[in-house]
């Protein structure tokens, strides 16, 4: 039997994939509906088009990473992206015929389904799952059992040990729920990464959390307004109608979700509004039902104005694997957001991670059996961080404050002091949702204090400029 946890687009794919390998599957899972594959919206990026190559798909990604990417995972993920295009039309996904454009991205290549692309995805890859004879459980996991750098077993709330376990396959997504604005839902606490940090894995990459600039909320309804909406024509402007972006990148709105996120904080901060014009898209309700029927839902249309805001809504760290998802955990696989193999950098380019996650669930059976290699460790420091098994609990609502606060789109010396602060006077030890949330965002904070420079996604105020000396990575890891 091999053990999946998370019912994602990652979880689902190894399952898929492992079950017609021949493998009895159970996928585990906090929530069915859980997760960021259900809620994503844009799509998948993969060179598909006449004008477009995996190379030129490869340098776009390179370019937006800031220096950080991996080269041989960006070769890898870009060459496998059409061939993983190709499986899921195979298995009968019908994308639309259109490709659209993203930021950062130089050519059309975004694959998708109307404007929900993920929520489509999800539940055809979860039918064909069950189909498959995949069994799927709801549960939580909350510890591993690891001896002598193997997984032996792991603990869930429900059926408490699982022992003699051989493989166990992590794909519990990211951890960007922890900032008091995001995209993301309340599942996405980073459990897997804390889980396994306490295990003994190496987690690499925790400062990059990617901001969204323009997520909604209207009459307490979340809504992401994806990227390919400015793809297709939509404005952002402020109050007097102005389209501020230029000030801050020539391509204005389809400058980086970076610089874009920073510039609409800045001009909130400064006590403007920021909306998003739509009335320019050409077809609006035929490409953008998601959207359109969330603004009628809300008494609006086209020509109303939607007020945005920036929120976090990817997280590029996570445990550190090599692009097959070997963690430094023999038998620990980690797929999708919880994974870090160095494909983002220091910055994702958008539409690459519903692809990392795909290709590394598909390609898992490929790799199962054959000698473990575990991630590469030395293009960076690894630094050992202690946990604080006594004391009381920080709240999850209490953690999103203090990241919005002091870990958040513009980050200071001071502010992440005073988060790390916060976070060494509570318990990080135990495999509570509360005790997760505080250790990954303790990591968090952690590297970024350590990161003096300003890179990609990771911005400091004190240190506004990149810095050469910082081409590399941070790898952290417990206190033996
Ligand atoms: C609004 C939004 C729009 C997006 N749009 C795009 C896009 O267009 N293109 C793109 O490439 N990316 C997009 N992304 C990012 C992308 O959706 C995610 O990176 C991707 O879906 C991650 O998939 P995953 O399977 O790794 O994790 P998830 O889909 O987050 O799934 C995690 C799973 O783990 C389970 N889980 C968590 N903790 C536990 C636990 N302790 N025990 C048991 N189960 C657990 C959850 O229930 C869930 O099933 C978007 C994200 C958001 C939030």
């Amino acid at each position: 039997m091999i053990y999946i946890v998370g019912s994602g687009i990652a979880g689902l794919s190894a399952a898929i994939a492992l079950r017609r390998a021949g493998h009895d599957v159970t996928v585990i899972t906090k929530e069915l509906s859980g997760g960021s594959s259900h809620v994503s919206k844009g799509g998948i990026a993969a060179a598909t088009a006449v004008d477009d190559s995996p190379q030129i798909h490869a340098e776009d990604t390179l370019r937006v990473g800031d220096g950080l990417c991996d080269v041989e995972a960006v070769k890898y993920f870009t060459s496998e992206a059409p061939v993983i295009i190709e499986e899921l039309i195979k298995m009968g996904f019908e994308f639309d015929n259109d490709l659209r454009l993203e930021g950062g991205h130089s050519r059309r290549r975004v694959h998708h389904r109307t404007d929900e692309t993920g929520k489509v995805l999800t539940e055809f890859l979860l039918r064909k799952a069950i189909e498959l004879g995949v069994n799927i459980v709801e549960d939580e996991l909350m510890a591993l059992q690891v001896r002598d750098g193997v997984i032996r077993g792991f603990v869930t709330r429900e059926r408490g040990l699982i022992s003699n376990v051989d493989y166990l396959v992590l794909a519990t997504g990211g951890y960007a729920y922890l900032w008091q604005y995001t995209s993301n839902p309340p599942t996405n606490t980073g459990d897997g990464i804390a889980i396994a940090f306490r295990a003994g894995a190496v987690v690499s990459d925790m400062e990059f959390v990617q901001f969204h600039p323009t997520i909604t909320t209207l009459d307490g309804e979340v809504m992401l307004l994806t990227e390919t909406l400015r793809g297709e024509g939509a404005r952002i402007v402020n109050e007097f109608g102005e389209r501020f972006t230029f000030k801050y990148h020539e391509h204005g709105e389809l400058a980086p979700r970076d610089v874009l996120s920073r510039a609409i904080y800045i001009e909130l901060m400064n006590g403007h509004k920021v909306y998003m014009d739509l009335s320019g898209i050409e077809g609006f309700e035929e490409k953008f039902p998601g959207v359109s029927d969330f603004l009628r839902r809300h008494g609006l249309s086209i020509k109303d104005r939607v007020p945005i805001y920036p929120g976090a809504h990817f997280t590029i760290g996570g445990l550190r694997v090599n692009v097959r998802g070997e963690t430094n955990i023999k038998g620990l696989y980690a797929i999708g957001e919880v994974a870090d193999t160095g494909l983002h950098g220091a910055n994702r380019l958008a539409s690459n991670s519903l692809l990392e996650a795909l290709v590394m669930g598909f390609n898992l059976p490929r790799y199962l059996g054959e000698p473990w290699a575990g991630p590469r460790l030395d293009d960076g420091s690894l630094t050992t961080v202690r946990l604080r098994d006594n004391g009381p609990l920080m709240s999850v609502d209490e953690v999103r404050r203090v990241n919005w606060e002091y870990v958040g789109i513009l980050r200071s010396g001071d502010g992440l002091r005073k988060a790390l602060s916060l976070y060494e006077g509570v318990n990080t030890a135990v495999g509570t949702r509360e005790s997760n949330a505080a250790l990954v965002s303790y990591l968090t904070a952690y590297s970024a204090l350590l990161r003096t420079e300003s890179r990609g996604v990771h911005y400091r105020v004190d240190y506004p400029g990149k810095d050469a000396g910082w081409r590399r990575r941070i790898y952290l890891r417990v206190s033996p």
